[in-house]
């Protein structure tokens, strides 16, 4: 039975961070013309207005694209500025900030004639509700598990491969279940460029995901981390949000980090941004 709901939680620091790397890296794919097959393994709604009860119960927003779209004089990175421009495209009114997008509609509003996407959802409320959003015709909406779905679409149709993974971690298991289907869609599409996603806990559940990549022998996962608080400094609750890139575009660890050296800081006092090479090539 799945009870993460992303409403409670959307717009939050991790989905600033979050979206900020897979708009990026949408941006360096669309540079080259051929086509791409997107696969969003955990989609959720697609676009959450802030006025929701659910988003309203815990306003995770206000620690995170709140404080950055109000910043909007300071921005002056090419990148934050771009994310915006866009997030400003995803309003009903172009003139109020109503609405955050999820994955789904980050995917999609980019999507070309020539690329295909896959979302995959598996409660069937937010389904339901995925199914509802505007979304590009090439977006087809799966109802589903993410991971193996992906899975089965591989190898890809298409020349290049992006794919999305972003799970609620409901379940401990999640963490290993993500790096095994990592690893056979490596296997099946060597230069596929894979996002995931993972939070920061106390428990530090996602080092299993982390050690068993690095033992997979899987080369170039560049992995990039936002800290809202100080590690420790509370013994339950996310206090950060990571993302390994596997096979990022050339060029995407600077940029971002450029880009996450200005939002950063707008996020807290405590807030801090680490990135490295958790595998080099
Ligand atoms: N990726 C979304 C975004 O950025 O807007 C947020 C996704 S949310 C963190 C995780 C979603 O995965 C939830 O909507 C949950 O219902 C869904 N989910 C959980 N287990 C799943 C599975 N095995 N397959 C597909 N979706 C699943």
């Amino acid at each position: 039975m799945l009870s993460y709901q992303h409403a409670y939680h959307a717009g939050n620091f991790a989905d600033v961070h979050k979206h900020l790397t897979l708009y990026a890296v949408i941006d360096y794919l669309l540079r080259k013309k051929s086509s791409i097959t997107y696969i969003d393994t955990h989609a959720g709604r697609g676009l959450y207005p802030l006025n929701a009860q659910e988003t309203q119960r815990l306003q995770e927003y206000r620690e995170g694209i709140w404080p950055v779209w109000q910043a909007r004089a300071e921005l002056s990175n090419e990148l934050v500025s771009a994310w915006r421009a866009a997030l400003v495209s995803a309003q009903p009114m172009p003139e109020a900030f109503t609405h955050y997008p999820g994955s789904p509609w980050w995917l999609s509003h980019s999507l070309r004639e020539q690329d295909q996407l896959r979302l995959f959802e598996l409660h069937p409320g937010e389904h339901e509700q995925l199914n509802a959003q505007e979304l590009s015709p090439h977006a087809q909406r799966v109802f589903g598990d993410g991971l193996a779905g992906l899975s089965a679409m591989l190898p890809a149709v298409t020349p290049r491969l992006c794919v999305v993974i972003d799970p609620s971690y409901e379940i401990k298991a999640e963490y290993q279940d993500v790096a095994e289907t990592v690893v056979y869609t490596l296997e099946k599409a060597r230069h596929g460029v894979v996002l995931i996603w993972y939070p920061l806990l106390p428990a530090g559940h996602h080092r299993t995901l982390l050690s068993s990549l690095k033992e997979s022998g899987i080369r170039k996962i560049w992995r990039s981390e936002l800290l809202l608080r100080k590690p420790g400094e509370q013994d339950h609750g996310m206090f950060g949000s990571g993302m390994l890139v596997i096979n990022p575009p050339w060029g995407l660890d600077k940029r971002l980090s450029a880009a996450m050296a200005e939002i950063t800081p707008l996020l807290g006092a405590d807030s801090h941004y680490q990135a490295d090479w958790w595998v080099g090539e």
